[in-house]
């Protein structure tokens, strides 16, 4: 890796971070999960230089990494994702290394291409990619790798630092290895000299905050209770101090009401600061303040934290209790049937049932979201996602089989009992366009028409409701890949009408409630063809399928 000494749109102070959308989780892993620990990761390496530059999170890409664009593309090889030639197992073959049976390359959780610039010598563009069969999480258990550990440890490659473990002794964020449930999230002394010595400063940096912390809002009824307090991070380079100032509009007393506490600090350590609001002697109405904060000696603009206080005047009023029918309880994967498993994704229509939109943000599910939950036989089901409007979470795997009912509560009431039914197995396929299965090509693309899989070859097929299975992961938690697991029934594929080999049939590895067959084209069959699945004496829904 050569020394940077341009590295990607450097003019501008900026070094773009994007995050693949499809990263685990293109349809069921709300890929928020992984948000905070990119945002917190890349913080770390912003201001150590003191050089002209900062990264900067560019949100969500569709697109597959580009080795030119000058983005640091964080996403995955293989599976949704293509894999550039230097991770392919042999040159020319299709096969992503991670896949491989080699063991060396099995243990590889990520790997960091960088593009050198011919020009200048420096690094023109670095993506990262990680390894999809590896248990990798931003909340690891003992036996999970830290998602935010390793992308530290890439962004450093990004950067132009290599492994540092034959020059610095004990674990460092470059060091090369790092164990399951081990965390190395901070830099070392040894990596900010590093990056010290490959950006040299050139003035004093801004401190920094998250996004999401530049305005904070907080809610109150008057005469009520205080809004918990919110913290911020602040970040900036060690060795420097920091110092807030509250500035408010002309006609408002902050001292009323607003306390950010410390005043000042030192980095690194003491970035924390905590933001809380007292209403109580204040009258309803919307206040606002502005809490500002500074590095000692640097003359630029200061971070600014937009705080506003809404105090209402008496009880919100009553909304309804949760309204739904039978005809809104459907599967999640095409949502054109009500077949139910236990463990089926299933997505309910209704209205006034959540009473916010909320996201699941980490494993495991909760089973109240946005103010909802879903009792499916008075059982509480792992929720997905939660509006008003829409539902998506998951039949519990113990749920009995034959007539039930689904009940939405919320702080308003209980809906109606809506019915329903639990089968032993209710496959139903994931469907994408006009009633093409989701489905993937064996070099890990997706199958469309205008690329289609060779008769013969093994393309894996997507579906939920597959019913009891060996080994299921606890509750709301999503499919480990080791051990395998398979769903236990006798099952069989078909497509265009024939018998095809169905290799495998189990849950997909990090996914919740969805399954994954792994079926032989047969010889014979081309075009656009129907594929569909068997489980027990149960087919699946119809979908289609492009062989050439
Ligand atoms: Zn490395």
């Amino acid at each position: 890796i050569g020394l940077p000494n341009e590295i990607g749109p450097k003019a501008e102070g900026k070094l773009g971070v994007n995050f693949d959308e499809r990263f685990d989780g293109r349809f069921l892993t709300p890929q928020n999960v992984w948000i905070p620990s990119i945002d917190s990761g890349i913080e770390r390496w912003n201001g150590i230089s003191g050089a002209d530059w900062t990264f900067e999170n560019h949100g969500l890409s569709a697109g597959f990494a580009d080795f030119e664009d000058g983005l640091v593309t964080i996403a995955s090889c293989g599976g949704l994702f293509a894999c550039p030639d230097p991770l392919l197992e042999q040159p020319g073959s299709s096969v992503p290394a991670f896949f491989s049976e080699t063991p060396e390359h099995n243990s590889v959780i990520a790997v960091t291409l960088v593009v050198d610039d011919v020009a200048t010598g420096g690094i023109a563009d670095a993506d990262i990619f990680f390894n999809p069969t590896l248990p990798i999480s931003p909340h690891p258990r003992v036996e999970q790798i830290d998602f935010e550990s390793v992308l530290v440890h890439e962004l450093g490659h990004a950067l132009g630092l290599d492994h540092n473990d034959n020059c610095v002794v004990g674990p460092t964020v470059m060091g090369a290895v790092i164990d399951a449930g081990e965390i190395k999230r901070e830099l070392f002394r040894a990596e900010r000299e590093g990056v010290r010595f490959l950006y040299p400063a050139g003035g004093a940096p801004a401190a920094r905050i998250f996004d999401r912390d530049k305005t904070l809002r907080f809610d109150a009824e008057q005469g009520g209770l205080s809004p918990f307090p919110q913290t911020v991070l602040i970040f900036g380079p060690g060795g420097t101090k920091w110092e807030r100032t509250i500035t408010t509009p002309a006609d408002v007393n902050a001292d009323d009401w607003l306390r950010a506490i410390p005043e000042k600090g030192d980095f690194p350590g003491d970035g924390e600061m905590e933001i809380s609001v007292d209403p109580s002697s204040l009258p309803p109405g919307e206040y606002r303040a502005t809490v500002e904060v500074n590095i000692e000696g640097h003359r630029g603009q200061p971070v600014s934290i937009a705080i506003q206080l809404a105090v209402l005047a008496e009880e919100s009023p009553g909304t309804d209790p949760p309204f739904l029918t039978e005809a809104g309880i459907t599967n999640s994967a095409n949502l054109r049937s009500s077949r139910l498993a236990g463990g089926s994704l299933f997505t309910i229509f209704g209205s006034s049932m959540a009473t916010s939109v909320e996201q699941a943000a980490s494993w495991p599910l909760s089973t109240t979201l946005g103010g909802a939950r879903v009792l499916v036989n008075n059982e509480p089901a792992a929720l997905l996602y939660a509006s008003p409007t829409q539902i998506n979470g998951q039949i519990p795997r113990g749920a009995s089989l034959g007539p039930g009912g689904i009940v939405v509560r919320n702080g308003f009431g209980d809906s109606a009992p809506v019915s329903i039914r639990i089968d032993a197995a209710a496959p139903e396929l994931f469907l994408v366009g006009d009633d093409d299965a989701l489905l993937l090509n064996p070099d890990a693309t997706v199958n469309s028409a205008a690329n289609p899989a060779m008769s013969g070859s093994i393309v894996s097929v997507f579906l939920t409701g597959q019913g009891a299975i060996s080994t299921p992961p606890a509750a709301g938690r999503p499919a480990p890949s080791r051990p395998r697991s398979q769903v236990i029934s006798i099952s069989a594929a078909e497509i265009g009408g024939q018998e095809a080999n169905l290799h495998f049939l189990g849950p997909a590895p990090g996914y919740l409630g969805m399954a994954q067959g792994n079926v032989q084209v047969p010889a014979g069959v081309s075009g656009r063809v129907s594929i569909r699945i068997r489980i027990g004496e149960i087919w699946s829904n119809v979908g289609f399928i492009y062989v050439n």
